[in-house]
């Protein structure tokens, strides 16, 4: 599955703040926008042009698309889901972002970033409903139960991650078992569940101008 590989920091400079892809060096004095918070490339320092109604669309589409790790294909195509399910375009569409199996693992606090999470699944450390899922882009459902795999959990990695998940806010539509290394999808997140910094109304303009 194709994924964006270039440096994580370019693309929040691009859209002039912080879309926390990197974990906890996101919180830190390194973050690449509290040291140089301009554009990247030769003009990054020029004065920013008034942008047009299209290129608002655009910038806010991109912050969207960036901070959930997704190419613009499988973005589009989830758009276009969201479009047909009956109630509202925007709502539907971040409750399908935010229901992506990368996603979730990161909400639960596994990982320190989308992009974390993604590898993890890729990697086989955790099943649904007792059978393993390793594709970040699958869509979890209400009463989903979510493990860390047994083979795993004897891994460094999470043995330490066990420790930390405790300091880790969990948002209300799921349900951490620290013990057991698990999750429950307690509900699917509707629009007041979900703290995202973007504007996604002007993303459902931009894909239906
Ligand atoms: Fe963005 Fe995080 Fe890099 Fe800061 S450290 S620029 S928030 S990815």
């Amino acid at each position: 599955m194709a994924r964006y590989t270039g440096p994580a920091c370019k693309l929040c400079r691009r859209e002039g703040m912080k879309l926390f892809l990197k974990g906890d060096r996101c919180m830190g004095p390194k973050c690449a926008i509290e040291r140089n918070n301009t554009r990247p490339g030769q003009h990054g320092q020029a004065r920013a042009r008034k942008a047009s109604e299209y290129g608002s669309q655009l910038r806010e589409k991109q912050k969207m698309r960036r901070s959930y790790g997704v190419l613009e294909a499988q973005f589009s195509r989830q758009f276009d889901i969201a479009a047909h399910r009956p109630g509202k375009t925007s709502d539907n569409f971040i409750q399908i972002l935010e229901s992506r199996f990368d996603n979730v693992i990161y909400r639960l606090g596994f990982a320190d970033s989308r992009a974390q999470a993604r590898q993890l699944v890729n990697h086989g450390h955790f099943k649904v409903n007792n059978r393993k899922v390793d594709i970040p882009s699958y869509s979890v459902k209400k009463g989903d139960v979510i493990t860390v795999r047994d083979s795993s959990k004897s891994n460094e990695y999470f043995k330490t991650r066990s420790l930390l998940l405790a300091q880790k806010a969990v948002p209300t539509w799921l349900r951490l078992n620290i013990e057991a290394m698990s999750g429950v999808v307690e509900s699917l997140p509707a629009r007041q569940d979900v703290e995202v910094n973007f504007n996604e109304a002007l993303v459902v303009e931009f894909y239906q101008r």
